[in-house]
């Protein structure tokens, strides 16, 4: 669909992008392309999080922690280089009159990409759902316009937490699964941690990150 006969190849280093593994191979004038509400969680989520992976960790799961936390708007598309421009006009057409809104992320679930080489620990959301489709709506109305694939028919979305290698969504199930949303709940003041404000969306493309505000 983009042929690039003198693009050349490399090996994607998934350490760098938190996990997330690009079915498709690196080539120039391709650019790795996701859309997401970004979060600026409080220091003591950050312990919250230790001691969510701590109690994971005594159950044999070695698990990688995100360095930044978003909840995502899309799946990660390939763009032309020439089209990033239009395309985030395209979605700020969309988006800049929606209104910021709350989001709460507190139910703890497990997530696996479509290839199953990576598991993800995430905090589903339970509040704000409704405003996010909203969003992912008008995402994927740009999607459309530039013949890319559109987000989840039903989407869970979450904050991811950390990730490790391979399909590991069988161990962090059941009672381990409940330890796990306990670390959460029994957390000083997980209420309010758990709590953010979508004041902007984010594209990702390649190395450049462009911000919609909301209103
Ligand atoms: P993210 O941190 O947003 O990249 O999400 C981690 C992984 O969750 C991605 O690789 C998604 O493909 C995967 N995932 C699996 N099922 C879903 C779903 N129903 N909604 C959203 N993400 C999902």
């Amino acid at each position: 669909m983009f042929p690039d006969p003198d693009g050349a190849q490399h090996t994607d280093d998934t350490t760098r992008h938190g996990g997330r593994m690009r079915s498709f191979p690196h080539q120039r004038g391709n650019w790795a392309t996701y859309v997401y509400v970004p979060l600026q969680p409080q220091e003591e989520f950050l312990e919250m999080l230790d001691a969510v992976l701590e109690a994971a960790r005594r159950k044999g799961l070695r698990m990688t922690k995100m360095e930044k936390f978003h909840i995502s708007q899309s799946q990660t598309v390939i763009l032309r280089h020439h089209w990033i421009d239009l395309f985030v006009q395209s979605l700020r057409e969309g988006l800049s009159a929606m209104p910021r809104f709350l989001c709460v992320a507190d139910r703890v679930k497990v997530y696996t990409n479509q290839e199953k080489t990576r598991t993800f620990l995430g905090l589903a959301v339970t509040v704000g759902h409704q405003q996010l489709l909203e969003v992912v709506s008008q995402v994927d109305k740009s999607l459309q316009e530039f013949n890319l694939e559109t987000f989840f028919q039903n989407p869970s979305f979450h904050v991811s937490l950390a990730w490790c290698v391979g399909d590991c969504a069988g161990l962090i199930q059941g009672a381990t699964l409940t330890q796990l949303q306990n670390v959460v709940d029994e957390f000083e003041d997980s209420e309010i941690l758990t709590r953010f404000y979508a004041e902007e969306i984010c594209c990702k493309s390649g190395n450049k990150t462009f911000t919609i505000p909301l209103r």
